[in-house]
């Protein structure tokens, strides 16, 4: 699903930041990968470039069989509708749209029939306690339940890759572990590819494999207590 080959991302600005050192690594179909290591990392950078987001300084990035730097804007724009969702570390909602709306964003970006948007939309709210949000607006909700709203916009889609920055950053553990539980879920039923970053070890062990990040390089990478 994903692969990396010696891949390097570095930022000019005022100081040149080496945010990825060569990266050498492989995501199969189906499975379900945490992404730990301290602030600056180089964690989000290396999401973006799974996500498409962002393309390596040097090295070699292809998502589900294809080489993105090779595309231009739009094809990657097209390809990361149909392949992707992401769920990012700010929300990115949209303030002027409730909260059904927002979900639906992304549906009605693939032309899917309002009939059908409505069920799907519908069922994303269900599925991260939400059905009575339905008509508010982002900032008449709390943080985590924009972060719910977040969700259900990437699960409403049924990409076959899910990448998440931070999912359960900022809820209470309660919240959290129903976030987990219902990722793990979609793992399992639809066979999604899930990518998580997250500084919380107890969000790590709900993955089969850990991918640990220092300095922009892989420093460690291998299963987590035989996953649940
Ligand atoms: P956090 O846990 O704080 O979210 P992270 O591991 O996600 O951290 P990244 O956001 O990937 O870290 O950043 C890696 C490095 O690249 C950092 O040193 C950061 O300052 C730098 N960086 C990230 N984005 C940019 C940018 N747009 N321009 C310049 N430097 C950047
Ligand atoms: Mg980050």
């Amino acid at each position: 699903m994903l692969r990396l080959r010696d891949v390097t991302k570095t930022y000019d600005g005022k100081s040149e930041v080496t945010a990825l050192a060569g990266i050498t690594l492989t995501i199969d179909p189906g499975e379900m990968v945490a992404i730990m290591g301290p602030s600056g990392s180089g964690k989000s950078t290396l999401l973006n470039l799974f996500g498409g987001l962002d393309v390596p300084t040097s090295g070699q990035v292809m998502v589900a069989g294809k080489d993105l730097a090779g595309e231009n804007e739009k094809e990657r724009s097209l390809f990361r509708r149909s392949k992707i969702s992401y769920i990012f570390q700010a929300y990115h909602l949209m303030p002027t749209l409730k909260v059904s709306q927002n979900v639906a964003l992304p549906l009605h970006l693939a032309g899917v029939s309002s009939t059908e948007i409505s069920r799907r939309v519908a069922q994303a709210l269900k599925d991260v306690g939400l059905e009575s949000r339905a008509n508010h607006l982002p900032d008449e909700l709390s943080g985590g339940e924009r972060q719910r709203v977040a969700i259900a916009r990437a699960l409403v889609t049924g990409a076959p890759l899910l990448l998440a920055d931070e999912p359960t950053g900022n809820l209470d553990s309660a919240r959290g572990e129903e976030i987990l539980k219902l990722l793990r879920t979609i793992h399992r039923e639809r066979g999604t590819t899930i990518v998580m970053v997250t500084h919380d070890h107890h969000a790590a062990s709900a993955c089969d494999r850990l991918i640990s990040l220092r300095d922009g390089r892989v420093e460690g990478d291998g299963a987590v207590g035989g996953g649940k």
